[in-house]
């Protein structure tokens, strides 16, 4: 059985040195705020032109680019849903999101990747019900990865933390 490590932590997404790091990007790919805002700063503006190739993104996919100035090589672009209320399909729309996310860093070999608490801030997807979603999807999906190993949440906020540190422990 493949041995895959969770980690939970609190702290920036831009310092990570995983070979990815998962954006919460827009649909435009072309950057924004919240987290978006940060890895454009910290990747320098090469992130941009490359984001300009891809022509955009639809809600639930990702899309996978250098990491230009980031510590990590790969940003993984992933467009969460914004919350409607709970009827529009938003929990398997962000199950997707970090769905493909996760395919794409295994294709692209990275044995690391990190992720934000996607469509949990802007895009006001409620903090207990994402995780749960994000929880639920990892128990399906870990036994079919190859290459990565080592999953870190990078939580930004206390509130998120506490629920990621009661929804996956710390081992
Ligand atoms: P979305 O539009 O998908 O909601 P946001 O960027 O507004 O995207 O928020 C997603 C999550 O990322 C939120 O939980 C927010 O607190 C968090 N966040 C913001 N900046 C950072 C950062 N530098 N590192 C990690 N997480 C961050």
């Amino acid at each position: 059985m493949n041995s895959i490590s969770i980690e939970v932590i609190l702290g920036d997404l831009t310092k990570q040195n995983t070979d990815a790091i998962v954006n919460a990007a827009n649909k435009s790919l072309l950057g924004g705020g919240g987290v978006d805002g940060a890895i454009h700063r910290a990747a320098g503006p090469q992130l941009l032109e490359a984001c300009k190739k891809l022509n955009g993104c639809e809600t639930g996919d990702a899309k996978i680019t250098k990491a230009f100035d980031l510590p990590s090589k790969y940003v993984i672009h992933a467009v969460g849903p914004v919350w409607r209320g709970g009827n529009s399909h938003e929990a398997d729309l962000l199950a997707n999101a970090y769905k493909t996310s996760l395919k794409l860093a295994d294709e692209n070999q990275c044995i690391s990747i990190a992720f934000p608490n996607i469509s949990t801030g802007i895009y006001g997807f409620p903090k207990e019900k994402a995780a749960a979603v994000v929880a639920d999807l990892m128990k399906n999906l870990l036994p079919k990865l190859s290459f990565v190993k080592r999953i870190v949440f990078v939580c930004f906020d206390e509130e998120n933390f506490e629920i990621y540190q009661r929804e996956f422990g710390n081992e």
